[in-house]
């Protein structure tokens, strides 16, 4: 034998061991244009306050209210104030200030009449209708006071977030940066899409799968191109272009046959292999190659991508600051029924209906071949270590993908 233990570890353990080797992301500080869907790092205080200035809400004149006690009012027109206009020129009584959205209101004025109440002169102005105090003036720091907190550590950076920030004229922010992740696959049998197939080649699957997994998690990709079951070239592969990621991603190769390249290649050189129990997924491994954290997946394409969505997206998303790590959870009634594996957590492929009553239906089997199966899926039913069959009707857990 070859001395490895066959207990299994547990789906929670392996997966702290992987949350552990991740860490967590450098703060880093960016341009608002590279901030996009990243996690604040400390809060953003305004420097300016918004509004910056009174001004005004309406394109009209800006006016005093007690000039039109008896309307209408013809007033004399001094100024004009476009947008942008940065001499204002105070507003003396029984006068009005030609004004456009967005213009400083002048001193002297405590509201503006929107120019469908008047002739919309000129030189002077027929006013027919009167205003309220106030009535269509933006005041200055009706929204953010200077010196408040305008986003809290912890955000994630949407596009209402970026405008804020913009708005307040603050270029950069301090960010969690993207994890760059390094993907892997290995297999004699693959093939490059595109490429024509031999009988008994496949073409490759999990590179692409994984990476993309990886940038909907939020993190940064590197696919490179698979290497055949091969030690030396594996090893020659990552020494080469491991260096400057916080991840290696493998697929393949890690199981209990021969030609199991990720473990001849990595065993007893910082990386520990185990199984898992959990179906699919059991044969994982985990640790440190040349100082980098590498978390080893099983090659069936099935298993590869629900590893990573128990082990691997979790780990990067709280890394990178993230407060939803998980998936949104559901229970749901079963449609159909299911037998699992004692003693190992089994993820099924589920179509998860929440219209109707909450219902979720097996897709495929649990075979971890059955790639369409995941491709039509809609979440994993999560079938606990404990329980070996589920009835028709039973409640169970929904991840939502
Ligand atoms: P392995 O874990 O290397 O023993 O592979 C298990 C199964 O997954 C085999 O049927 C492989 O052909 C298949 N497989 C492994 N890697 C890939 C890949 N990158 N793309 C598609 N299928 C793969
Ligand atoms: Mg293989």
């Amino acid at each position: 034998m070859d001395g490895v233990s066959n207990a299994l570890t547990g789906v929670a353990a392996h997966k702290a061991r992987i949350a552990d080797l991740i860490g967590v992301a450098p703060v880093v500080e960016l341009p608002l244009a590279d901030c996009l869907g990243l996690v604040l790092a400390s809060d953003a205080v305004a420097p300016v306050a918004l509004p910056p200035f009174d001004n005004s809400a309406m394109d009209g004149y800006a006016v005093r209210v007690a000039d039109l006690a008896e309307l209408p009012v013809v007033l004399p027109v001094p100024e004009d104030i476009p947008a942008g206009r940065t001499d204002v020129v105070p507003l003396e009584p029984g006068t009005a200030h030609r004004i456009m959205t967005g213009a400083p209101v002048p001193p002297g004025a405590d509201a503006v009449v929107q120019v469908e109440w008047t002739d919309a002169g000129v030189r002077s102005v027929r006013i027919d209708r009167g205003v309220r105090l106030g009535q269509n003036v933006r005041w200055a720091e009706d929204d953010v006071k200077v010196g408040e907190v305008a986003l809290r550590a912890g955000r994630v950076l949407g596009a209402a977030q970026l405008g804020l920030v913009s708005a307040l004229g603050i270029p950069a922010l301090p960010v969690r940066r993207r994890l760059r992740v390094l993907v892997l696959s290995t297999g004699s049998e693959l093939v490059a899409p595109g490429e024509p197939l031999l009988p008994g080649q496949i073409y490759e699957s999990n590179g692409l799968m994984l990476a993309a997994a990886v940038r909907e998690a939020g993190g940064e990709a590197e696919q490179l191109r698979f290497v055949p079951d091969d030690v030396d070239r594996f090893r020659a592969v990552v020494e080469e272009r491991i260096g400057g990621f916080d991840l290696l991603l493998t697929s393949g190769g890690v199981s209990a046959g021969a030609y199991e390249v990720v473990k001849d290649a990595l065993t007893g050189r910082g990386v520990e292999f185990t199984k898992v129990a959990m179906q699919p997924g059991g044969p994982q491994g985990s640790g440190r190659y040349l100082g980098v954290p590498v978390a080893t997946l099983p090659g069936n394409p099935v298993s590869a991508q629900v590893s990573f969505e128990v082990f691997v997206r979790p780990a990067l998303r709280a890394a990178m600051g993230f407060v939803d790590v998980e998936r949104p959870t559901a229970v749901a009634r079963l449609r159909g029924s299911i037998s699992s594996p004692s003693g190992r957590t089994q993820f099924r492929r589920g179509a998860y209906d929440a219209g109707s009553g909450q219902v979720v239906t097996p897709v495929g089997g649990p075979g971890s071949h059955l790639l369409s199966s995941l491709a039509l899926s809609n979440c994993l039913i999560e079938v606990p270590a404990e329980v070996d069959e589920l009835a028709d009707g039973d409640e169970v857990l929904v991840r939502l993908l």
